[in-house]
């Protein structure tokens, strides 16, 4: 049976992973993951909800992040309010083990001042919707020299949206 350290996961998230009950890596889980950890290409994974596609992007891109760099290294962007505290929640869960690690959820119908505050505190991952994320793009707050990796989270949901533009 095929564990999460056979694909490439790292200590730290293996046992985050094991602590939620996690025991063996779905589907789309074994198809992205060795693939996300070992390569920087692009990867279109299709997936129906609840497959286990959060922990499919969620664990590479914790995997390589460098807690050295201060910087946002790392931006996935969803389609609702809902969905983007769960993908950060889900985020955090994973990263028990990882100290220092900042991720941080940005979407709109609340104070963007807050979330300005918590991005330059230091953020090494950010959750967002389309709207607000390109809001605080606009305004330099979020800085994409620094960031070398982008998750669209139902991208076929965002785009029928119309977040074609923003996207
Ligand atoms: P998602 O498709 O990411 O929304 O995940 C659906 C549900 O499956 C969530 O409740 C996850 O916590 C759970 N889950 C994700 N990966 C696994 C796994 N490998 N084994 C068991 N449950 C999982």
């Amino acid at each position: 049976m095929t564990k999460f350290k056979d694909i490439g996961v790292n200590k730290e998230l293996c046992k985050a992973v094991k602590e939620m009950g996690f025991e063996t890596p779905t589907e789309v889980q074994n198809e992205s993951i060795p693939f996300l950890i070992s390569h920087d290409r692009d990867l279109i994974s299709l997936a129906q909800t609840g497959t286990g596609k959060t922990a499919a992007f969620g664990l590479p891109v914790i995997q390589k992040i460098d807690l050295n760099n201060k910087y946002v290294q790392a931006i996935i962007l969803c389609p609702t309010r809902e969905l983007c505290i769960q993908i950060s929640k889900d985020l955090i869960s994973y990263s028990k083990f990882y100290k220092g690690i900042k991720i941080i959820p940005v979407y709109g119908g609340t104070s963007i001042e807050n979330q300005i505050k918590s991005i330059k505190k230091g953020a090494h991952i950010i959750v967002g919707t389309p709207g607000r994320t390109k809001d605080l793009i606009k305004r330099k707050v979020l800085n994409l020299n620094s960031v070398d990796r982008v998750i669209l989270d139902e991208a076929d949901e965002m785009l029928s949206m119309g977040f074609k533009e923003d996207l």
